[in-house]
This record gives structure tokens, C-alpha cells and sequence, in this order.
């Protein structure tokens, strides 16, 4: 096979150009082909860059600058019948990806999942954006898939990881668009993750995984040594070899079990703010930021005496209530696969670092409490943008997409003096990249589950220090922020028990 680089499209053409013009970089005729990578270059007049992938014989004849040999890695783990029990707790990407690869190794896989599956999940999501009525262990963090289910689904990571490739042919194995695998920037939607998870999960019950949702693991089970020998759950207790913990960001009381049982944890840094949102043809005709693609995405980022930064930007999406705990108001971004809301949405968060509070959970919960006692009920606080900078109070210049409806609010009460200077300098440079950013936008809040406050610290087998056969991984022991992320978190999981074992 070859890998060929360097072919070029203008966005106005069509793809179906591709297999001419490699034709013509070949000065050969090709059966087919299969796009490897697929970016956009707008630096001065903008052009789809594409690496495509085509078998041919004679390879050797066709070998240049641009045309190199391409052998396809197979990651999959040996199959083996091992013995040996892994238990997971939490199916989000972590728990996914751990759960699927220990089973292709040919573990006994069982996961507990505290939430339900996704067809029952539905409803009750959709019940709390409708009535605002909120089921604390289903919900828009809790369930099937995990925090990623609601969302944008984009596959965006900074990380460099050969098994990013194996995690994307399994999520397109299992249905997901196979332009994953090459767009920059891709995203699946929130409509087409449920398909996508709810198919991986039946998969795995047909090759013996054992699920069990709506049941929660309550107690890690230690000998006098500490190893971990099994967990205690809502419904009995379960000895296993291993234990992988992907409970995720906002699972607090399975943090404060592990404080009590001595688990070493450390405190770490995490971010605080707000959504902005804008009408999507403001970001698409007026953006002179970093354009990532199709000029419909933006990413921010001020560098002041703290950071404060774009994230989770969701084009043509919606700003939704995230929240797993009754009485408080946490906001977050989704967006369907066609992104086609009109309306722009992202988090625009300001760095808080560890030393500034005692417990990041407590310190965050205060925050999120504040807001609905102001709110009185779970209608998320909003302001002009424009509003926010002059310390005043209208009404918002267009209707929130938040689905429970918005009370205003004046968020320059929300931060302290020092963090609220800051943020003021960061809008004006984002107002000077994309111009209208502040005029033309209002910020709906707060957002306060971008990251997760403590790390459960690894040793280089990727157990706890302190404690033998308990894995941390993921978001929620501080190793992952986003699917991608905490999927590969999983896989290297997964793979330091099958190389450590075997
Ligand atoms: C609304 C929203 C939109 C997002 N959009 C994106 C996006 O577009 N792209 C992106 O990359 N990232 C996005 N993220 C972030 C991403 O979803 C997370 O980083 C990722 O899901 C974390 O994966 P995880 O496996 O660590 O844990 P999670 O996905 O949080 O899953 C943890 C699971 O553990 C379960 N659990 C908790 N406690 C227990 C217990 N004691 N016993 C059993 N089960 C338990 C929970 O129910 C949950 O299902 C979004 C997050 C949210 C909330």
C-alpha cells in the first residue's frame, strides 16, 4: 500500500476530483483509494489538504517526497483464555474502551455502571430538560456511555497516540461515519454516539461481557496488605484480580469512599466560567481567530497573569443542564451530527489553581448551590455579554438555547475581583479576533465540570500507590479530559494489565 500526501482540493470541489488527481501524482490508474488524514489550510487562500491511501503493484516505482510505503499496524491484544476477573467501574470512554479491549484479550469482564442504559437514559434527560425534574443516578453524566453521551461527541485530542486509529475503527466498526477517521475537528453527535455506545454495549454482551447497570459501586474491599480483592455494590459484594475505576468527574461520594478507605489523592488545578453564546453566522462569516475548519469553529485563548480559554465549542449546537446533584446548575454544550441550531456555543473558563481552595468538589458544589439558590430553580443565570462588561442588567439581546430557560444575573458577582479582571481582558482580545464577540453574544452559567479537582495518583504499573489492583483512569482520577482522552487512558489500562500478566 501507499500512502500518498500532498493532494490539495479547494472547498468548492468536490471530493469525487480526489481519484484524478492521485491518478495524475501516480501517472497511473487506480481501482480505488481510502483518505487517510484530511485538513484545512486557510493561511492565505484556503485548500483541503488530503493523504490518501491506495494499493497498487509495484510500490517501490512510485516511492517520493510525497510517496512513501503505508503498512496498516493491527493492534487488537492475542486472544487467551486468562482466568483471571477484571471488574469496571463506570461505562463511560474509559470503561468502554478497558471493558472492550480486556475482553478481546480474553479476560471475564464485569462492569458496574450506576446509571441505566441509554434507551432508559433517554427519557429521563429528556424529562429533566422538559419538567426540570432530575434524576440524580440518570442523567446527563450519569449512564450508559458516560458524560460524552449528551454532548458534541468531537474526537479532538491534543495527545499523539497510535491507538487513536484502533479506538476510531471500532467506534466506525460499530456504526459511527468512517470520516472520522480522517477529518480534523471530527464529530459524531450526540444522536449518533447513543447508536454508536448502545451497539458496542450489545456487542459485548454477545461476547460474554457481564453488565450491570443501575447498580453502584459502593466500597473497594482491601486485605490487610491493602490490595484490592473486590468491591462492594448497591447489590453485593464481587471478588475480582483487577479493578478498573472510571467513575468520572462528578463522582464525589465514590471519592470521599476512597479518602476514607486511605486511597492516595492529590488536588489539582481546574477552571471555572461560563458559556458564551452567539448566532453560528456571526463565527462563520466574521471569524478572524484560529480557524479550525469550515471557518464554523473557533479556539480561544488569552494568556493573562491566569489562562482563560474556549472549550468544548459546540457550532450550531445548544447549551444544556449537566448537573447530577438536586439544588444546583451546571451548564455544558451539545450539539446533534448536522450541528444545525444556528446558534454557536462554548465554555469560556478561567484557570483556579488547587491552592485556592481545600476541596475542590466542596469548593465547586458551593459555586453550582450559589447559582440555584440566585436562580430559584434550574434555570441557568445569563447576561449580555456586552451587559457583563459594563456591570449592568438588560434583557438578553436572543433567547438561550438552554432548554430550561434562563434568569438574569449579574456574573460580575460570580467571581472575585482579581479572576473578573482577567476574564474582562480575555473578552477584549476575543472581541479583537472575532469581531461582534462581545456585542452580539450573551453568557448563560456557570460551568463548573470541565475538569475533575484531584488526581488518583499511578505508580508506573498504573495502579494507585498506595493501593495494589485498583487502576484509577480516566477523567475522574485525573488522567483524561474529553472522550478521546479518557478512552486511550482506558486502553493503556487495559493493556499494562494484558502485558503485566501475560
Ligand atoms: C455535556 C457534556 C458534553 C461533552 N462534550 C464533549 C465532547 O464533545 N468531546 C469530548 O471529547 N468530551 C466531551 N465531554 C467530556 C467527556 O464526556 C468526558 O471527558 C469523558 O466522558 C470522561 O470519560 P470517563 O470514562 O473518564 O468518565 P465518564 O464519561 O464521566 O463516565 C463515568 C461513568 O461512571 C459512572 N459512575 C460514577 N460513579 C460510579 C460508581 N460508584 N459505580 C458505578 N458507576 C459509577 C457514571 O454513571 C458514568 O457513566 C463532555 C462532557 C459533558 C458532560
Amino acid at each position: 500500500m501507499l500512502l500518498i500526501n500532498g493532494i490539495k482540493l479547494r472547498p468548492d470541489e468536490d471530493e469525487s476530483n480526489l481519484k484524478k488527481l492521485i491518478e495524475k501524482k501516480l501517472r497511473h490508474p487506480i481501482s480505488s483509494f481510502r483518505i487517510r488524514k484530511k485538513s484545512l489550510d486557510a493561511r492565505k487562500e484556503p485548500y483541503y489538504f488530503y493523504s490518501v491511501i491506495v494499493e497498487i503493484d509495484n510500490e517501490e516505482k512510485y516511492l517520493s517526497k510525497d510517496i512513501s510505503i503505508y503498512k496498516e499496524e493491527d493492534l487488537s491484544p492475542e486472544y487467551k483464555e486468562r482466568n483471571e476477573t477484571c471488574i469496571i467501574a463506570g461505562y463511560g470512554p474509559s470503561g468502554i474502551f478497558s471493558a472492550y479491549r480486556l475482553c478481546e484479550a480474553g479476560y471475564k469482564v464485569i462492569v458496574f455502571e450506576k446509571g441505566k442504559r441509554i434507551s432508559e437514559r433517554e427519557k429521563d434527560v429528556e424529562r429533566f430538560f422538559k419538567e426540570g425534574i432530575l434524576n440524580t443516578e440518570s442523567n446527563v453524566q450519569f449512564g450508559e456511555g458516560g458524560a460524552g453521551t449528551f454532548s458534541d461527541a468531537k474526537l479532538t485530542t491534543r495527545i499523539k497516540d497510535r491507538y487513536i486509529d484502533y479506538i476510531l475503527d471500532i467506534l466506525i466498526r460499530h456504526g459511527a461515519d468512517p470520516k472520522i477517521r480522517y477529518e480534523n475537528h471530527a464529530h459524531i453527535g450526540t444522536d449518533k454516539i447513543r447508536t454508536v455506545i448502545s451497539a458496542m454495549t450489545d456487542y459485548l454482551i454477545e461476547k460474554g461481557v457481564e453488565f450491570h447497570f443501575s447498580e453502584e459501586i459502593e466500597e473497594i474491599l482491601l486485605n490487610e496488605d491493602r490490595t484490592l480483592y473486590g468491591v462492594r455494590t448497591s447489590s453485593g459484594e464481587y471478588e475480582c484480580d483487577h479493578f478498573l475505576l472510571g467513575v468520572g468527574h462528578s463522582a464525589y461520594k465514590t471519592v470521599k469512599m476512597l479518602k476514607e478507605k486511605d486511597v492516595y489523592i492529590e488536588k489539582k488545578d481546574i477552571a471555572i466560567g461560563f458559556r458564551v453564546e452567539h448566532p453560528q453566522a456571526l463565527i462563520d462569516e466574521r471569524q478572524t481567530g484560529k480557524v479550525i475548519e469550515a471557518a464554523n469553529e473557533y479556539f480561544l485563548r488569552y494568556k493573562g497573569e491566569k489562562g482563560v480559554y474556549s472549550f468544548c465549542m459546540c457550532p450550531g449546537g445548544m447549551v444544556i443542564p449537566a448537573m447530577s446533584d438536586i439544588n444546583t446548575i451546571v451548564t455544558n454544550g451539545m450539539s446533534y451530527a448536522k450541528r444545525d441550531s444556528g446558534i454557536a456555543n462554548s465554555a469560556i473558563l478561567i484557570q483556579i489553581f488547587k491552592e485556592e481552595f481545600s476541596d475542590g468538589y466542596e469548593y465547586l458544589q458551593k459555586l453550582e448551590r450559589r447559582a440555584y439558590d440566585y436562580s430559584g430553580s434550574y434555570k441557568a443565570l445569563a447576561q449580555n455579554i456586552k451587559d457583563f462588561m459594563n456591570n449592568e442588567v438588560h434583557e438578553l439581546i436572543f433567547k438561550s438555547t438552554y432548554p430550561l430557560d434562563t434568569v438574569l444575573y449579574d456574573f460580575n458577582e460570580f467571581f472575585s475581583i482579581d479572576d473578573l479582571r482577567i476574564i474582562k481582558e480575555a473578552l477584549i482580545d476575543f472581541d479583537r479576533k472575532i469581531p461582534g464577540f462581545i456585542d452580539q453574544g450573551i453568557m448563560v452559567g456557570p460551568e463548573t465540570r470541565s475538569s475533575c479537582p484531584i488526581r488518583i495518583v499511578r505508580n508506573e504499573e498504573y495502579q494507585s500507590i498506595n493501593t495494589p489492583k485498583l487502576y484509577p483512569m480516566g477523567e475522574g482520577a485525573g488522567y483524561g479530559g474529553g472522550i478521546m482522552s479518557c478512552a486511550l487512558d482506558g486502553i493503556r489500562i487495559a493493556n499494562a494489565i494484558i502485558s503485566k500478566y501475560e
